[in-house]
């Protein structure tokens, strides 16, 4: 008697098992079809390139440096807080404009000056306001997945 009973839990048990194993494993096949669709619509690469495009666009084509007077044939876009926190990678807001001299070559350069960001403060180039919300958003936990880089390629579209 008890040892049918126990046959009878296991089989129930193989048996749910096997129901859930299954869905899950459809589930998953979906999932991961669905990801790799959006993914083959837009890719990491693409989508910085296309971040930078927009942010040089958005500015005007020119260096957004305060009275930037350097004689540039190229633009580089950069990235006001690091493009590893997802929510600044592809955020038009966390770009910035700016010619070489400005973005890596002179000791002013975005990437030399430490006080980089208090000289756009200072200049009116950005505002204290506008820092606080992008580092409020910095901050914010976001999981870099497919449905986030549509969402952020469908906010740089109208700049592009
Ligand atoms: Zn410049």
């Amino acid at each position: 008697m008890e040892r049918i009973i126990t046959t009878g839990n296991i089989g129930r048990f193989d048996f749910s098992f096997l129901v859930n194993f299954l869905f899950g494993y459809l589930r998953g096949l979906q999932a991961g079809r669905e990801v790799r669709n959006l993914l083959k619509t837009i890719s990491d690469k693409k989508l910085l390139k296309l971040w930078g495009q927009a942010v040089i666009e958005r500015a005007g084509r020119r260096c957004e440096y305060p009275d930037c007077n350097i004689h540039y044939t190229q633009l580089h876009p950069h990235h006001l807080y690091s493009r590893r926190y997802v929510t600044m990678r592809y955020n038009l807001d966390a770009g910035i404009s700016l010619c070489p001299y400005h973005h890596t070559m002179g000791g002013l350069s975005a990437h030399h000056d430490p006080d980089f960001k208090s000289v756009l403060v200072a200049t009116g180039v950005r505002t204290e306001e506008f820092f606080d919300k992008l580092r409020e958003e910095r901050n914010r936990i976001q999981k870099n997945t497919a449905a986030w880089k549509l969402e952020c390629y469908e906010r740089l579209k109208a700049y592009l």
